[in-house]
């Protein structure tokens, strides 16, 4: 049934590549690999041709292909062979003309490589053709991405009963993935964001030595991966210390953009717009200069994929995609407050996939 699921795919994307001249696509992005085999290592290739799909990888992996994979033909190079030289060989053997190659994974050097080595075979760059296919999220991607959500959650909620003052973000940002761990996680899906009052500021702040102590409050940008690779992402900000006019203000003006944003989001909707929904709450309230990032994207095998939420992109949603929703207000020196959760686009309009209370008044640590 799993194995039928991956062929599926594989039939899907050689059907996407007519418009592109290749009649095969070399897949040299590993998660990509994954999305169409189920095979979870790295540094393998995959050939995909009507007549043929072969994945080419080393002796490290020849037990877990067997496992993953069933059924599906694998080259295992000799270690006295590179993946280049393997792979061309796979590529004459399958009577490949026109091979496509992914132009945004395969480097400069390696094309050069394969080009010398496939001499009467014309390389055709191709971009996003697998990537295409995973907008849309099946049932069982959404099984595992529920999964993913879940533990995000279950973790988090061990953090904040046993979070206290004199904890680092170091020490936080370990817990958390611990308990997520705990949870049946294969860890965190990013290296988890704690950061705590000033530091808030920055989007992307990594844990230091900083305690939760210092300031009043605490920023935590988070998520699972699942064993299967699948992920999540969510922010939360939780009070601390005392309760700051200016942080409950922020907060509020954030989570209303934010559930402006999640009301927006249905089929047929421009990406662009739903960003837009999210901005004017924020513009309104007189932060617009303060929210400098896009409103969200894609999240799935990787942690940003697909759609991007910003000014700019005019790409529709469908049902099946998987968006965050995530704006942000920061203040250099004082500190940020973002809010994110993991939308899901129905036939109907969206399901927010995370549970994670967000009221202010929930965001209070006693
Ligand atoms: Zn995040
Ligand atoms: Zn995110």
């Amino acid at each position: 049934m799993a194995a039928d699921r991956f062929a599926a795919r594989r039939q899907k994307l050689l059907h996407g590549l007519k418009g592109t001249g290749a009649d095969a696509l070399l897949v040299t992005n590993f998660t990509n690999v994954t999305y169409l085999t189920g095979f979870s290592g790295d540094d393998s290739f995959l050939l995909v041709s009507k007549a043929a799909t072969v994945l080419i990888s080393d002796g490290r992996y020849t037990t877990q292909i067997g496992k993953e994979c069933p059924g599906l033909d694998r080259c295992i190079r000799s270690q006295k062979e590179s993946t280049i030289a393997a792979t061309a060989g796979v590529i004459c053997q399958a009577r490949v003309q026109k091979l496509g190659v992914e132009s945004e994974s395969l480097t400069v050097a390696e094309h050069e490589k394969l080009a010398a080595a496939l001499k009467s075979q014309t390389l055709i760059p191709v971009a996003g053709a697998v990537e295409e296919l995973r907008l849309i999220k099946d049932a069982e991607e959404l099984v595992e991405i529920r999964k993913a959500v879940r533990q995000a959650e279950k973790g988090f909620e061990v953090l904040r009963a046993e979070l206290r003052g004199e904890l680092s973000e170091l020490e936080v940002a370990n817990n958390l993935e611990y308990s997520m761990r705990q949870f049946g996680a294969r860890g965190a899906s990013f290296p988890p964001i704690i950061a705590v009052g000033a530091r808030a500021a920055l989007p992307h702040a990594r844990p230091t030595s900083c305690r939760i102590s210092e300031a009043d409050f605490v920023l935590i940008d988070w998520g699972a991966s699942a064993t299967s690779g699948y992920k999540s992402d969510l922010t939360r900000v939780l009070v601390t210390g005392k309760i700051s006019p200016k942080l409950e203000k922020l907060y509020r003006v954030v989570l209303n953009a934010q559930l402006a944003g999640i009301a927006a989001i249905r089929l047929g909707v421009r990406c662009c717009d739903v960003d837009a929904a999210a901005r004017r709450v924020v513009d309104e309230a007189g932060f617009g200069k303060h929210f400098n990032h896009g409103l969200g994207h894609g999240v799935g095998l990787d942690i940003h994929e697909g759609l991007r939420f910003n000014a700019v992109s005019t790409e529709e949603l469908k049902p099946g995609m998987i968006m965050t929703v995530e704006p942000g207000v920061y203040f250099e020196g004082w500190g940020g407050v973002r809010i994110e959760d993991d939308v899901l686009v129905t036939r109907t309009g969206c399901e927010v996939l995370t549970s994670t209370p967000k009221e202010f008044e929930q965001s209070i640590i006693q």
